[in-house]
């Protein structure tokens, strides 16, 4: 079924009975050509650009959970772009640029807003550091604007620029960022990859892989043994956890980092904001929720779900930037486990064991690559080569230097 405008009205007026489910739910199968491990954004995304862009529809994605039960259902929905370095730079703008025509492609609704993200400074080295990824990012063909402090005091008003201990001197905004609704992401890539014959397959943990003479020739579920050619590993805060069951050790950290949502204001806030002087980051949802979040938990976990002293240096730096959010009652919070990697920047690539793929390391900023991280992943698994693109997200970086160092823009576990 196409949604459109029409298809609203004639469900409208026959009392909305002709809706229907979004996916199939099939049994597994003993064998597929490829399984995708992890139901979250980039595992349907994986499998919708397999069918997709590679015409390969003997796929199954196999979820331990709900689709959209891990991250990809508990970020804070940020979207951009505007990365210093090469290495990711291609990626995140490849990811932006698949953003921009999403909702168009899958035909759904995912509430990509693209009104703007900023990243403030508060003195003189910041603003310099600014200017340089700014540049960068120009040079890059990437869309960045050095705002001076009246601007942001024209945009920003609800702000406290004049804070005695960080007043905001500027910021480097990046228009083209934004927002778009987790779960929408999600559910629009799997209705896709289902309509091309994908397996959607929930409540189904991958337990084991079956990896013999140096290949993997499938996995062992809680639903049982299920072959195939080829396997992708796409399940980020459990990335440590999983591939250990293949017998691969990751330069990857899991921890908690959680996020907090406001009862409904009248719009306050345009665009998203990190505060340059602490780690907290704030936008506000179409049902007018402040959402903010900052740092990780500090310690590493499995758990979804984080501790109180946390959220009370979050919400400092959120007295610091916007001291009206004190008067703002909490509804809402929630921890993920993010997939932190040791340089700040993702891995996409093949592993040691033939037929076995992965990617990982997502940290804090995953989310907003769910179209370019599936799009490349399915590339490597189809032509057993790297995206372009992804082509420096090797898992064997740290063995050979080639890190891409990106502090600054992706968080690292060790700058904790
Ligand atoms: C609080 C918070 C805020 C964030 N904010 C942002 C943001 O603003 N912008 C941004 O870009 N990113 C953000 N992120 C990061 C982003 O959410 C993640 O990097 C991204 O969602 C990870 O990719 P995913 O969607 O595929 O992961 P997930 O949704 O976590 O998918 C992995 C899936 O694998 C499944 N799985 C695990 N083990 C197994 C198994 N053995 N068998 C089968 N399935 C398994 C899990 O159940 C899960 O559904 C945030 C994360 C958190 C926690």
């Amino acid at each position: 079924m196409r949604y459109s405008a029409l298809q609203i009205l004639r469900q409208g007026l026959t009392g909305n009975r002709g809706w229907k489910p979004l996916w199939r739910e099939p049994q597994p199968k003993q064998r597929y050509d490829i399984v995708v491990v992890g139901g979250g954004g980039h595992g349907v995304a994986t499998a919708y650009y397999l069918a997709k862009a590679h015409g390969l529809t003997d796929v199954a994605v196999l979820e331990k959970g709900w689709l959209g039960s891990g991250n990809a259902g508990r970020n804070t929905t940020i979207i951009r772009s505007n990365y210093l370095l090469p290495g990711n730079q291609a990626f995140y703008e490849f990811s932006m640029k698949l953003w921009e025509g999403l909702e168009r492609e899958l035909n759904y609704n995912a509430m990509v807003s693209q009104r703007g993200i900023v990243n403030l400074f508060h003195n003189d080295p910041q603003r310099d550091a600014a200017a340089r990824r700014g540049n960068a990012m120009a040079l890059a063909g990437i869309d960045a604007v050095l705002l001076d402090r009246e601007a942001l005091q024209r945009k920003f008003p609800v702000f406290d620029f004049d804070n005695e201990r960080f007043p905001i001197k500027g910021g480097l905004w990046q228009k083209r960022g934004g927002t778009a609704r987790h779960d929408a992401v999600v559910w629009g890539y799997a209705r896709g990859a289902d309509r091309r014959g994908v397996d959607l397959i929930q409540n189904c943990e991958v337990t084991g892989f079956d990896i013999r003479g140096g290949v993997c020739r499938g996995v062992e579920t809680t639903r049982g043994a299920i072959g195939a050619n080829r396997v992708a590993v796409c399940v980020a805060g459990s990335s440590g956890r999983v591939m250990g069951l293949a017998g691969l050790r990751l330069p990857i950290e899991s921890h908690v980092l959680q996020a907090c949502v406001t009862e409904g204001l009248k719009p306050v806030i345009d665009g998203a904001i990190t505060f340059g002087a602490g780690h907290f980051y704030v936008c506000q949802s179409d049902k007018g929720g402040i959402v903010f979040g900052g740092d990780l938990d500090g310690y590493n976990s499995y758990a979804q779900r984080g501790n109180l002293p946390t959220v009370e240096d979050v919400c400092e730096g959120g007295m610091a930037l916007m001291p009206a959010i004190g008067r703002a009652r909490v509804l809402r919070m929630w921890g993920g486990v993010v997939d932190m990697s040791m340089d700040g920047s993702p891995f996409i690539d093949g592993t040691p064991v033939d037929g076995l793929y992965f990617t990982g390391g997502w940290c804090y900023g995953g989310f907003k690559a769910i179209p370019a991280g599936g799009y490349c992943l399915a590339h490597l698994v189809a032509t057993g080569a790297p995206h372009p693109a992804a082509a420096a997200m090797r898992l064997d970086r740290f063995a050979t230097g080639a890190v891409i160092d990106e502090n600054g823009a992706g968080a690292q576990p060790n700058l904790h």
